[in-house]
């Protein structure tokens, strides 16, 4: 049986990277493949995929709230691969779980496992319940020398642990960090605002 694979990562780690070389690695041996995205990414424009490292592919289906991943022509496709996988919903998790089942094609997700307050990401979540192979592709603390397993949030150069996923008109980054130093600007953050308070 063709497998659904997971693999994550937090903010910096190359997963994009990571799926763009298997993506020219699956082309180069003369085979097909289709590259799949949420329909919510518009930062480098709706359909690319672009890794930080600035290569990019052009995305050949954006998943979109209605879209029936078992109704696609998979006619000679030998690999899926899914980028943000995180954004996707537990449905379509499930139906690229049946495609590898029906279809025998292997899927190839990457994607976060959790969000800025460390929780699950509903897609991550259900690949973590049912994917065959659960990989973690690696990065560095942005302030240490420890592996990062978080994503910290910074608005307008604080530490920010609350407040809506999108906020407008400020400058936004995520870090990659390890527990002890998300942990450090989580008490930061709460000690600047009680003396704001005082
Ligand atoms: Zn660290």
């Amino acid at each position: 049986m063709a497998k659904l694979y997971f693999r994550y990562g937090t903010v910096g780690s190359a997963k994009t990277l990571n799926l763009l070389a298997v993506a020219h690695n699956y082309r180069q041996q003369g085979k097909k493949i289709l590259l799949f995205k949420p329909d919510l990414d518009v930062r480098f424009g709706k359909e690319h995929i672009r890794s930080r490292a600035g290569l990019e592919m052009v995305a050949d289906l954006l998943i979109a709230p209605g879209t029936d991943l078992l109704s696609i022509d998979y006619q000679d496709i030998d690999c899926i691969l899914v980028d943000e996988v995180q954004f996707i919903s537990p449905l379509h998790i499930d139906q690229l779980r049946e495609v590898t089942f029906l279809k025998q094609i292997p899927v190839i997700c990457y994607g976060l496992r959790t969000d800025f307050k460390a929780k699950l990401f509903a897609g991550a979540l259900r690949l973590l319940e049912v994917a065959d192979s659960i990989e973690e592709v690696k990065a560095t603390c942005h302030f240490c020398n420890r592996k990062s397993i978080l994503n910290l949030r910074h608005i307008d150069g604080q530490a920010c642990f609350d407040g809506p996923v999108v906020q407008l008109g400020a400058e936004e980054r995520y870090y990659p960090t390890c527990y002890s130093c998300y942990r450090e600007q989580i008490l930061k953050s709460k000690e600047m605002a009680l003396s704001a308070k005082a």
